[in-house]
Formats: C-alpha cells, sequence, structure tokens
C-alpha cells in the first residue's frame, strides 16, 4: 500500500473509500481490449481495481515524483499491461498513444479540482481519439456540465461537453471519503465523447454550419451574461453578418435573447442562420 503525504500544490484529495473504486470500475466495465488513461494514479487505489479489470493496457499519468517508483514497484507483476509516466496530462499526445493501438483511448480519473476545465477542454479537443472518460469531479462542476438552459450553472462548459459529448452523473461521492476531507462533495460523471450532439440526435449538421464557428459563438454569446446576444454579438460578428439576422425573423427573435436560454439546438441552428445569412 502506498502512503503519499497530500500536497495541496497537486491537487491531492485521496479517495480512501475502496468501495467507491470498485463502483466507479464497475460503471467503467473494461474490456479485454481497452486501452485506458488514468489521470492521477496517486497513491495507486484506483490503478489498482482497474488492473484487476480485464483491460489490455494501463498508461497512468503522474506528477508527482514521490509516487512514480512507488506506483512502478507495487504493480511490477503488471508487465507491459501497466506503465506509470511523469508527465502533465495536459501536455500528454493522446493522438500518438491511440495511434499505437490503433483504437480509442478511455480515460479515468479521480482528477485534480485546479486543472479540472483545462483536462475537460483537453478531452474535447482531442475527443477524435477518446472513446469516453469516467471522472470524479467537483459536484460544482457536474451540476454545470449537466444544467438546464434557464439556470445559472447553465453557460459554456454545459453548451460544449454537451455538443461534442454526452455527459451523464453517475453517483455522488461524500467528502468524508477522501484524504484531506476537501470542503465540498464530489461526483462521478461518464462523458460519452461517441454521443456528441450530431450522433444521440441523429442529425447531420445544418448547411453552413462549422464546428470552430460554433465554438467561438458558444464563448461570445456568454462573454456577459446578462446582455443580449444582439449586445453580446457585436464584437464577434461583421455588420453584414448582425443585419442578416436583423433580416431573418429567427434571427432576430434569437438576438434578443441571452445565451442562457438557448439550448444546444438552438446554438446548432443560430450558427448555420449566421453563416449562410453572411454569405448571401
Ligand atoms: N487517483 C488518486 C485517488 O483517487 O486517490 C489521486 C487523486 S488526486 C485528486 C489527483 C492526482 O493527480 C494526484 O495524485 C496528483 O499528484 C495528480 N496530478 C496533479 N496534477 C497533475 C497533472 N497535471 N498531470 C497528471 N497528474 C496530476
Amino acid at each position: 500500500m502506498i502512503h503519499l503525504e497530500a500536497k495541496k500544490s497537486l491537487g491531492q484529495n485521496f479517495l480512501v473509500d475502496p468501495k467507491i473504486h470498485a463502483r466507479i470500475v464497475a460503471c467503467i466495465a473494461p474490456k479485454p481490449d481497452d486501452v485506458m488513461i488514468e489521470i492521477g494514479p496517486g497513491t495507486g487505489l484506483l490503478t489498482r481495481q482497474l488492473l484487476q479489470s480485464p483491460l489490455r493496457k494501463l498508461l497512468a499519468f503522474e506528477l508527482d515524483t514521490r509516487a512514480i517508483p512507488e506506483l512502478r514497484q507495487e504493480f511490477q507483476s503488471e508487465g507491459e499491461r501497466f506503465q506509470v509516466i511523469e508527465q502533465d496530462i495536459l501536455t500528454v499526445d493522446l493522438e500518438g498513444l491511440a495511434h499505437v493501438d490503433a483504437q480509442k483511448l478511455r480515460v479515468a480519473g479521480n482528477i485534480p479540482y485546479y486543472i479540472t476545465s483545462p483536462i475537460l477542454f483537453k478531452l474535447i479537443d482531442d475527443r477524435s481519439v477518446v472513446r469516453d472518460a469516467t471522472l470524479l469531479v467537483q459536484k460544482e462542476v457536474s451540476d454545470r456540465l449537466v444544467a438546464s438552459p434557464g439556470t445559472k450553472a447553465y453557460g459554456i462548459p454545459t453548451v460544449l461537453a454537451n455538443f461534442f459529448g454526452e455527459v451523464k452523473p453517475l453517483f455522488k461521492v461524500a467528502a468524508g471519503s477522501f484524504r484531506p476531507v476537501p470542503r465540498v462533495d464530489s461526483m462521478v460523471i461518464r462523458i460519452d465523447f461517441e454521443r456528441g450532439y450530431f450522433a444521440r440526435t441523429g442529425t447531420t449538421p445544418p448547411p453552413g454550419f462549422d464546428e470552430p464557428f460554433f465554438r467561438k459563438l458558444v464563448r461570445g454569446a456568454f462573454a456577459m451574461r446578462r446582455k443580449t446576444l444582439r449586445n453580446n454579438l457585436k464584437s464577434l460578428l461583421s455588420l453584414e453578418a448582425l443585419e442578416g439576422l436583423e433580416n431573418s425573423e429567427s434571427g432576430k427573435n434569437f438576438l434578443e435573447l441571452r445565451a442562457e436560454a438557448l439550448t444546444t439546438a438552438d446554438f446548432v441552428q443560430l450558427s448555420s442562420l449566421i453563416r449562410l445569412s453572411s454569405s448571401t
């Protein structure tokens, strides 16, 4: 058993209840062919349970230099099946790793809270090689990712995570299950990148739709939450594009709303409408 004095600077709150690790692994249900990435194995309790499942290979990325030799020693008998790599997860070339086994990766981890958003956006950026991610995050983050339109928690992460994937909260983990005990509860979530908006709605991108512009639009629309889209989009769109929207009935209706009122489907429609009306 590995023992580490928790370092706050590395976002270390170790999950100490093995029943929860077992539950996380049961939710992942690794298959014999799966290549998995673990973010921040720390004391290796989740790692152990993952390795007890029938996965093909587990690559664990950890920054804590104290943990690396301990983890290598602890799981030495796994041979090639387990590797621990001293590297910041944010710099890992997931595409390159997926290429080695010619298959998509599955990601798991009780992730360091100080880089939750960068991790989520990295996974979104690398979604073409990531099948799914099962992550333990602060409950507040999970609430934001599954928020409904019109609520305070609804925002850029909600729209983007649910456009590029499908987010599901799996179960709550009480603060008391961690050492040191954090101030807030946590939640295990699953993001399935094969069930992005078009896949799960069985639709295809509307004419003129392009993903980089969609991302820019969502970010720009929420720039000032209290303002309407008409105000927020002024700095993002050309005069021509704004006029194009004003001249179409559905475009005009959108401009009068605040971003928080728009569903993912609305953002898809609006983004295509802007592209079409500014190219005519
Ligand atoms: N998996 C362990 C558990 O469940 O108890 C540890 C979880 S702890 C919340 C987060 C882990 O991520 C720590 O071990 C920490 O050292 C590691 N970590 C922090 N920043 C990291 C980074 N940028 N890349 C990889 N690992 C990181």
